[in-house]
């Protein structure tokens, strides 16, 4: 996916605050952040949203999860939201599947 803004990302094409770089994700800050902590996770490959990428490789999918934890805890939370968007009318922007990992503050409940 060459024009797929977060492709570019991963490739060091665009810049990004970098907080995690591993075989297969990347995880940078958001850039308009909406907690303290406001981290996106991606695979280092393409799939537009989450459910493709868990069912065309679950243990990736899981790896992401276990990252965001990592994510998290390097910024010192042990209290954090996990949110991935699917689809333009839940508020997907970017149809690369990432995870927003947010915390710092108290987050209320959702609905
Ligand atoms: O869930 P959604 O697709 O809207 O999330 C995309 C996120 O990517 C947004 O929170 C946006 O601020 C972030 N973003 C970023 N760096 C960019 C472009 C978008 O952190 N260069």
């Amino acid at each position: 996916m060459t024009d797929c803004l977060f492709c570019r990302i991963v490739r060091g094409e665009l810049p990004a605050t970098v907080v995690l770089d591993t075989e297969h994700l990347l995880a940078f800050r958001d850039i308009h952040p909406q907690a303290p902590t406001h981290v996106v996770v991606v695979p280092k490959t393409h799939y537009d949203n989450a459910v493709e990428l868990a069912t065309a490789d679950p243990a990736l999918a899981g790896e992401l999860v276990a990252a965001a934890g990592q994510v998290a805890k390097a910024d010192g939370l042990d209290s954090f939201r996990l949110v991935t968007n699917t689809g333009a009318e839940a508020g997907q922007s970017v149809f690369h599947v990432h995870l927003h990992v947010l915390g710092g503050r108290a987050l209320g409940h959702l609905g």
